[in-house]
C-alpha cells in the first residue's frame, strides 16, 4: 500500500471513532512531529487543516511547506518563543506567566492559547497547578491581542487514565464557569482520544494512529 492510502485508511478510522463518541464538535489536530513534510502534504490533500508540533525547528520547516493552522504543544523554552510565535497560531502548552510576557513581546500576530494544567501536581510533563491556572487565565483574558481558548492536559502515567479524565472533566467544568469565554478542552492522543472526547475534549491531538509509530524521541 502506498503512503497516501495508508494515511487515508488510518485517518478514516480515526474520524469514524471520533464521530461515534462525540456529541459535540471536535477539532482533529494531526500531530506530525518526527514525520516528514511529505506526510504533512498528504494530510493536507486529505483535508486536514490543523497540524501539531512539539519542536520549534520542525514547525519552522513544515509550516513553510504546508499551509494550515499550526499548533505548538511541546514544552516551551523561553529562547524559542520568538520563533515559535512566528509559525504557530495556537499554543497548547502555556503554563508560565513569564512565557506569556514573552509572547506579548514577540508575537507578530495574535495567538490562540490553551493553558496546560497539571493533573498530578508533579509538573513532569508540564502544566500549571489550579491556582496558577486561574491567574494565568486572567492575564490572557486581559490581553487585547491574544485570546484564551481553554485548557489542555496530558494524563499522567502515574494515575489510571479514567480517573485522570474524571479529574480533568471536573477541572474543566469549574474553569468554564469562571472563564465562560474559554470553553475549549485540548486533551486526547492516540491511546485515549475516545475517552477524552467523552469527558469533554473539544480538540484532540493525534499522531501515531494516523501516521504510524514514531522512532523513539522523548
Ligand atoms: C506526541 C504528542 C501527541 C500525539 O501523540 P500520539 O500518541 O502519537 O497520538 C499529542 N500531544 C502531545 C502533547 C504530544 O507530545
Amino acid at each position: 500500500m502506498n503512503r497516501k492510502s495508508e494515511i487515508e485508511r488510518n485517518l478514516d478510522e480515526v474520524k469514524e471513532k471520533i464521530s461515534a463518541v462525540a456529541d459535540h464538535e471536535v477539532v482533529l489536530i494531526a500531530v506530525t512531529k518526527s514525520f516528514p513534510a511529505s506526510d504533512v502534504e498528504i494530510l493536507s490533500q486529505l483535508g486536514i487543516k490543523d497540524f501539531g508540533e512539539n519542536r520549534d525547528a520542525e514547525g519552522v520547516e513544515k509550516s513553510q511547506v504546508v499551509a494550515g493552522t499550526w499548533h505548538f504543544q511541546g514544552q516551551i523554552q523561553s529562547n524559542k518563543l520568538k520563533s515559535i510565535t512566528s509559525w504557530a497560531s495556537v499554543i497548547h502548552s502555556l503554563d508560565d506567566l513569564r512565557h506569556f510576557q514573552l509572547i506579548e513581546k514577540y508575537a507578530p500576530h495574535s495567538l490562540s492559547i490553551f493553558l496546560q494544567v497539571s493533573l498530578d501536581g508533579a509538573h513532569h510533563r508540564g502544566g500549571a497547578g489550579i491556582k496558577d491556572l486561574y491567574s494565568l487565565a486572567t492575564a490572557i483574558e486581559n490581553s487585547s491581542k491574544h485570546s484564551l481558548l481553554g485548557i489542555m492536559a496530558v494524563p499522567p502515567l502515574s494515575v489510571p487514565t479514567l480517573s485522570a479524565y474524571e479529574q480533568l472533566q471536573q477541572i474543566h467544568m469549574d474553569f468554564k464557569k469562571e472563564f465562560p469565554g474559554a470553553p475549549a478542552l485540548s486533551a486526547g492522543m492516540s491511546g485515549d482520544y475516545e475517552m477524552a472526547i467523552s469527558h469533554g475534549a473539544t480538540h484532540v491531538r493525534i499522531g501515531s494512529s494516523i501516521l504510524g509509530s514514531r522512532s523513539p524521541q522523548r
